[in-house]
């Protein structure tokens, strides 16, 4: 904890009882900039009933028409202080599914075209998160090629689809990876710059190290060959601390437009919106990129935590929040949406596909 303490650090009495997973619920100043929050987004429904569930959306929801996209509807979007905003410059939430990491993903359901409109037109999703892994053997650095192979199928899906896609480096330690991130973003940006679909995520979860020394400068180094391709995408960073310390960056901002920070929680072990609320009212804005209503672990251990997880979908519901919930996989973790056999992959999935956590974050999608 101590790469933690730098100029912009709280006061260190409070720091020493800071871990990882008691980040968010302690307190750590006054001297806080208050501004607006933001306001609850439009969010799409999806036009179809599903089969085999109660309270489906039946046909088109107050918010889209039928047969419309989400992105035909919220277009190219913009962030403005801490609200993300449609092209309309009215403000938008975008819900959906975060892939597993695709180097370690059972039978490809993030890949699926059908999957993914399906859950469009079912589950009201709105964007998809395409976690590529980079650093454990068989993600992008040792194989590149399936990597983007896997990345540029679900990208070109989402294009086809009329939903928003983000394009996640999937590291813990991507400040020792730059010069390969920044190659990476640069073609991506080139490749899809041009289409409102598409969203950037440059570093997943750093762990414990400085936002000032370690995080922020390879941010600038990303978000500069982004740029340099495609001027106006939201890009989201990674903050401190697996993504909990968006207050630090906060007061640290990386410049630059369209800029959004990542906020990560799972239910069990994180239960205070506090650091975020402060972010937000120094005029950051918040995409969580990953939640779960299970443990840190994505439960591997323990239960589900299902008042605390509805307690934080409420809460992003009223702060218009966009998410993107972990994992569209097949396996026994709780955080899997589906057990380890059963559930086709081209979508059509019913309660009795679904597991752990599955059932929640499709009703909290479609709500
Ligand atoms: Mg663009």
């Amino acid at each position: 904890m101590q790469k933690l303490l730098n100029s912009h650090a709280p006061p260190v009495a409070l720091l020493v009882a800071i871990t990882a997973v008691a980040a968010l619920a302690c307190d750590p100043g006054s001297n806080e900039t208050t501004g607006p929050l933001p306001t609850s987004g439009r969010v799409f429904k999806g036009t179809s009933s599903t089969p085999g569930t109660a309270g489906a959306p039946g046909a088109a929801g107050a918010d889209s028409g039928p047969g419309v996209t989400p992105v035909e509807m919220f277009g190219q979007l913009s962030v403005e202080g801490p609200q993300l905003l449609g092209e309309d410059g009215k403000p938008v939430q975008l819900r959906g599914p975060s892939s597993m990491w695709l180097n370690w993903e059972s039978d490809g359901y993030a890949e699926s075209f059908q999957a993914l409109e399906w859950m469009r037109d079912h589950w009201s999703l709105s964007v998809i998160r395409a976690a590529m892994g980079v650093e454990p053997a068989g993600a992008y650095l040792s194989d590149p090629d399936i990597a983007l192979a896997q990345v540029t199928t679900i990208v070109e899906n989402a294009i086809e689809a009329g939903v928003y896609v983000i394009i996640d480096w999937h590291d813990h330690t991507a400040h020792e990876h730059e010069d390969q991130a920044v190659e990476f973003f640069a073609e991506m940006a080139r490749r899809y710059g041009e289409y409102p679909n598409v969203l950037y995520e440059t570093f997943n979860e750093p762990q414990q190290v400085s936002w000032g020394v370690d995080v922020k400068p390879y941010h600038e180094a990303v978000v500069a060959s982004i740029r340099r391709h495609d001027p106006d995408n939201i890009v989201i960073l990674g903050t401190p601390s697996w993504s909990q310390l968006v207050d630090d960056a906060a007061i640290d901002p990386v410049k630059g437009t369209n800029l959004m920070y990542t906020l990560h929680f799972y239910a069990c072990d994180h239960t205070s919106q506090s650091r975020a609320l402060r972010a937000m009212q120094r005029g950051a804005a918040i995409f969580v990129t990953e939640w779960g209503a299970t443990k840190a672990d994505g439960g591997v251990e323990g239960d589900l935590c299902l008042d605390n997880a509805r307690q934080w979908t409420d809460w992003m519901r009223t702060f218009g929040v966009s998410w993107t919930a972990w994992k569209l996989d097949n396996c026994s973790d709780l955080s899997c949406y589906f057990p380890s056999s059963g559930a086709p992959i081209d979508g059509g999935w019913t309660d009795a596909h679904l597991s752990g956590h599955g059932p929640f974050v499709r009703d909290r999608m479609r709500e």
